[in-house]
């Protein structure tokens, strides 16, 4: 189930987004971005931050998984791989949420071995304090304790994405 008030609002999560696009307009001024979205989690980030990005941008996807239920595999599956070249390219990668590190951490190695001109991350979410492996995270939403969350593009069992906020999940047989 998923508890019935917001972890984040949707008026706290359009804040923060408006913040971080600012902050990276700024940063990015005069250059052109590739903004790669890390799918299927941050479908909904990306696409409401790329709308405030006031710098020219192609964009791109990855499809990877690492999870099965509420519980990370420790092992990253890529279904689907960038069809942009990123060399040479300022690279803009964006994540809904860091936890062990370790998904970011196999995707920024595969990029740097590609030889971008740049590669900065964004998170809108991150468990610090689940961290397994450090990942330079350049610009992040919000760092939460560690629940497992759901909603603005995140799952639990490919459910509950569509969920315009924030909410904490809990399984049945933690109530
Ligand atoms: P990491 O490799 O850092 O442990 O996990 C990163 C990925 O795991 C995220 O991209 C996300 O798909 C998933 N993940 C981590 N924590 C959560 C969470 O609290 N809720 C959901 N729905 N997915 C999470």
């Amino acid at each position: 189930m998923v508890t019935g008030k917001p972890f984040l609002t949707v008026e706290q999560i359009e804040k923060r987004v408006q913040e971080l696009a600012a902050e990276i307009s700024n940063d990015y001024e005069g250059k052109d971005i590739l903004a790669v979205g890390i799918l299927k989690g941050a479908f909904m980030f990306f696409s409401d931050i790329v709308k405030l990005i006031q710098v020219p941008m192609d964009i791109d996807f990855l499809t990877v998984s690492s999870y099965v239920k509420k519980e990370s595999t420790g092992t990253m599956n890529m279904h689907a791989d960038l069809r942009e070249n990123v060399r040479d390219r300022h690279v803009l990668l964006i994540e809904d949420i860091v936890d062990t590190g370790l998904t970011l951490n196999h995707i920024r190695t595969l990029l740097l071995e590609r030889k971008p001109a740049s590669l900065k991350i964004c998170s809108f979410l991150d468990k610090k304090s689940c961290r397994e492996i450090e990942v330079p995270l350049d610009y992040v939403g919000y760092a939460i304790p560690n629940h497992y969350i759901v909603g603005y593009g995140l799952d639990y069992e490919n459910k509950f994405r569509n969920l315009p906020y924030i909410s904490i999940f809990k399984s049945e047989d933690q109530e």
